[in-house]
């Protein structure tokens, strides 16, 4: 048995639609994804019953899965497909976008007071990057609890539970949150590498792989496990909510600019002219009802290159 390898990411503070900071943990710059996962922000908890709380565009995405967690709050969503829908704490929103979609989120007008929620991306293999596009609303996930932590079932298997939510590569994604001091032991997939990040705890965190020294996680904080592992024990000393995230390591290499997935220079360049054509965005559809404008691509830099 080979010691799993850990590795600390910090995660950096950066802006989401019109001003609210959010933590991005993926990409790292030491580790692009965990498995297919290629993207991870964290936003929240933030008070939102002043101004216009969330407020994000229409824009395009292409090659990827957006993977939306509410926590607290709600947000409404409006796709290229005529999809309109608010996700609700406990629920998820999966929109595939294929060969390309586009869409708003933004804080409805009755909303509650805070909002928290994590926002995934999941790089479509190359067999199913050109679907296309889809939406779908989950108001219902398997929950459990592991020691004394309550567990929701985001994406994959755990024990006998299956999420619902579709994907198109081996993946797992388990929130876990305590009221109070809590520890918990779950078994890990050997093939899979993983990753931790505290979402809410001022507590510390205590995760422990097998053949790991223990390692103590605040919040923002990304423990990324190399496939090995087969044990993770958390252990928390007062309230907590983390993310563990999984997957078989992909093996692809992604190229991953603005809000798109792809492999070639060349196809994000193309995505990037569609979107930003003045005709209409025929590649992406339209999005009908939010009030304000779309956001306009950033220019493609020469030296981006796909990566692992
Ligand atoms: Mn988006």
């Amino acid at each position: 048995m080979t010691t799993a390898a850990a590795e600390r990411l910090e995660a950096r503070n950066s802006i989401l639609g019109e001003g609210m900071l959010i933590r991005r943990a993926l990409p790292h710059r030491g580790r692009r994804m965990i498995g297919a996962w290629c993207f991870l922000d964290h936003a929240g908890p933030v008070d939102v019953s002043q101004g216009q709380g969330m407020r994000v565009g229409p824009h395009p995405h292409i090659g990827l899965q957006t993977f939306t967690w509410m926590i607290e709050g709600e947000v409404l969503h409006r796709d290229s497909l005529g999809y309109e829908q608010i996700i609700r704490p406990g629920q998820v929103n999966l929109m595939t976008a294929g060969a390309g979609i586009s869409h708003s989120e933004e804080s409805p007008a009755q909303r509650s007071p805070t909002l928290q929620l994590a926002q995934l991306w999941i790089a479509l293999p190359d067999s199913h990057r050109h679907m296309p596009p889809a939406f779908e609303h989950y108001p219902v996930l398997p929950r459990c609890g592991v020691g004394g932590f309550e567990t929701t079932l985001l994406v994959g298997e755990f024990g006998p539970q299956t999420s619902p939510v579709k994907v198109y590569s081996p993946l797992l994604g388990i929130d876990l949150s305590s009221n109070g001091a809590a520890e918990g032991t779950l078994p890990l997939r050997a093939d899979f590498e993983h990753g931790v990040l505290v979402l809410e705890g001022t507590a510390e965190l205590q995760v422990t792989a097998e053949g790991q020294a223990p390692q103590m996680l605040e919040a923002g904080t990304l423990l990324y496990l190399a496939p090995g592992a087969t044990e993770l024990t958390l252990r928390s000393g007062a309230a907590a909510r983390l993310l563990l995230i999984g997957g078989a390591p992909f093996d692809e290499r992604v190229l991953l600019w603005w809000n798109f997935v792809g492999r070639t220079h060349a196809e994000i360049e193309a995505a990037t002219e569609a979107w930003n054509s003045p005709s209409p965005h025929t590649a992406f559809g339209k999005v009908e009802g939010y009030a304000g404008d779309a956001l306009v691509a950033p220019p493609v830099p020469a030296e981006i290159k796909a990566s692992k």
